[in-house]
Formats: C-alpha cells, sequence, structure tokens
C-alpha cells in the first residue's frame, strides 16, 4: 500500500479521543501482515496502544498518536493535497514513518520501532502507560511527529491548564447590596491576568494565556453566587513562576484548581536540519524513558484541528526522506545510555 493510500486508509476508520479501537486494530493488523513483531498494550478498556517492532530492542522509534480531535470528517483528494480528519494531525504522520521504516528495512535496518498511543488529544494516557513498557529504556531516540510544516523541533512549549472559581452570595438582583456577584469578582481577576506580564523565555519565547472557557451565574435576575473560568498557559519557563504570578493576581480573592501540567521540553537538535521551536505540546513530556526525544513532521498545526486540515501530499514525500534520514543519523552515533542528560 502506498503513501496515500495509507494515509487515507487511516483517516477512513474514526478515531476521535476514546475510540481508537477499530484504527489500532487495523493498524495491528496491517503491520502484522508486513512482518512487523505487534503488541496491544492496554489503556484503558477499549483503547490500547499500539507497539511494532522488527528486532528485540530497538535504539530508534518512530511515534505519534493515533486519536484524533472531533469531529470526524473522511478523507477527500486532489492532485497536491488529502483532506480531512487526521490528514496532518496525525494518521498523515503515521503513514509517512511506516513507509519510512519500511524503507529502512528494505535497506537491512531492523533497529527501529513503531509506537502509536491513544488519548494524546486529551490527557496523554496513552503516552503514560507506554513510559512503563520494559522496551522503553532500551531506546536511545525517539522519533515524534507532530505538524512542524517538515522542521526539526528543537523545544515545545509546555501547558499549564487550570480552572478559577469564584464565590459569591445569591440574592434577588433588584437589591444587589443584599448580594455579592462571583461574575463580577471572576470578571476583575481576569482582567487582570490580561494585564500581566507573565515571565518569558529567551529560547522557548513569550508565556501566552487562552481563556478558553467561561461559565457561571443561575438566571438573569439572580446575583450569581458561582462563576468559573477555563485557562491554557503555554508554558515556556517551569511551573512555579507562573504558579506564584497568578496567585498575586488572584490575590485570594478565587480558587485555582490546577486541571495538569506539562512543562516546556527541549528536544534533540541533529545538524543540517531546519530548527524551530513549536508553541504546542505533544505526549512527549509524559513519555522520559525513551530516550532522546526529537520532533518532526508533515502539515501545519495551524491547519490540525480545524475543519480544513490538509496535508499537502509532497510535503509527506518529503516527510518519508526526513524520517529515513534522521534515523540512519541517529543509528550512526555510538550506543549511548542517553536518557540522563535528556533537559527538560
Ligand atoms: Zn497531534
Amino acid at each position: 500500500m502506498n503513501l496515500f493510500e495509507l494515509t487515507k486508509h487511516l483517516m477512513y476508520i474514526p478515531s476521535t479521543s476514546g475510540e481508537e479501537e477499530a484504527v489500532g486494530f487495523w493498524l495491528r493488523d496491517h503491520l502484522d501482515s508486513l512482518g512487523w513483531t505487534v503488541e496491544l498494550q492496554p489503556v484503558s478498556e477499549n483503547q490500547n496502544n499500539i507497539i511494532a517492532y522488527l528486532n528485540d530492542a530497538p535504539r530508534v522509534w518512530f511515534s505519534t498518536h493515533m486519536d484524533t480531535v472531533p469531529p470526524f470528517i473522511p478523507p477527500t483528494e486532489d492532485g497536491e493535497k488529502i483532506y480531512g480528519r487526521g490528514a496532518c494531525d496525525a494518521k498523515g504522520i503515521i503513514a509517512a514513518q511506516i513507509t519510512a521504516a519500511e524503507r529502512l528495512r528494505g535497506e537491512g535496518i531492523k533497529d527501529i520501532g513503531l509506537l502509536y498511543t491513544v488519548e494524546e488529544e486529551r490527557a496523554s494516557t496513552g503516552a503514560k502507560a507506554a513510559n512503563e513498557h520494559p522496551l522503553a529504556s532500551k531506546c536511545e531516540y525517539m522519533i515524534n511527529g507532530e505538524p512542524t510544516d517538515n522542521d526539526l523541533a528543537i523545544g515545545s512549549k509546555g501547558s499549564f491548564r487550570l480552572m478559577i472559581k469564584t464565590s459569591g452570595k445569591a440574592a434577588h438582583s433588584a437589591y444587589p447590596e443584599e448580594g455579592d456577584s462571583a461574575i463580577e469578582t471572576l470578571l476583575d481577576i481576569l482582567d487582570d491576568i490580561r494585564h500581566t506580564h507573565f515571565p518569558h523565555d529567551d529560547f522557548f519565547g513569550e508565556t501566552t494565556v487562552n481563556i478558553g472557557t467561561i461559565e457561571g451565574g443561575l438566571a438573569l435576575n439572580i446575583i450569581p453566587p458561582r462563576a468559573e473560568a477555563g485557562l491554557l498557559i503555554r508554558l515556556t519557563t517551569k511551573r512555579e513562576p507562573i504558579e506564584q504570578a497568578l496567585e498575586s493576581v488572584v490575590r485570594g480573592r478565587g480558587e485555582i484548581e490546577v486541571l495538569s501540567c506539562s512543562e516546556p521540553v527541549r528536544l534533540h537538535p541533529v545538524d543540517g536540519f531546519t530548527y524551530k521551536v513549536v508553541r504546542f505540546t505533544t505526549d512527549i513530556p509524559h513519555m522520559p524513558s525513551w530516550g532522546k526525544p526529537l520532533l518532526l513532521g508533515p502539515g501545519s498545526i495551524l491547519v490540525a484541528h480545524t475543519k480544513d486540515e490538509f496535508v499537502m501530499k509532497k510535503d509527506l514525500e518529503t516527510a518519508v526522506e526526513l524520517y529515513v534520514s534522521l534515523a540512519k543519523r541517529l543509528l550512526a552515533t555510538e550506543h549511548t545510555e542517553c536518557t540522563e542528560d535528556t533537559e527538560q
């Protein structure tokens, strides 16, 4: 099956986070038919990571995720592009990695593994489970795939998800002096956050804040007793200074509830590739056992998660070349114990 057919085959199978079982079974059968040893690693009752290899303990692995964001958009194509959900995030990447691995195998190189996770678009539970897999400690380099426009990412920002919750006192809206509006308190806090300059980092860039959700109140004629906002902060520093800055902005007017946090990660550079720092986060922070991380993939993060998601066919082909040459470069390095000096 060629690169584009493989991409479309994967895209035809819906796999919104939580519903990756069918695409996982298809990948298992496909890799099995090509002669790979394939394991299903259970993550939840109906979610499995796919782990495939050609020898006992590969030094270099390709990885990305099988899940997509909703809604399912079946693939379509023209001469230049493949459109639809997962085109670049990340089924085109799976197809490019498998094609690259098969090409390496054709040249007699078997020191290669493939890891495809579930749940990357939500809580990275697939990556966390994969981190416990016994083959992780034998891996020296993990080439993770996300849409980087085929540049080699040398850093990725972290992500800090949290809620700010305020409470007040309900009262009849005609007698506001009897109540205390949780919504007004929340708006004051959010306004202060919008005017706060959070610490940034010369390497990783600006720390940015998205106020993504806001909820509260009961009815138009009731002073609102409760309100909350959900924030996603793209971290360029460790979590601590940002959390301290937030606490000093909130100043006890509300409660901060942390949902999840992954700190920014430095990735392994390789000479001769075009470098960039990406603003999104990946499964990588949850898989420190898998050796030195690298990140590269075809397509643009700017179209991922949109209804217009696509990947250029020539970018898929270029990605195959880049994956082949990256793997060869990494395999040509001395055998190293390499996990200790990975800067997180
Ligand atoms: Zn992705």
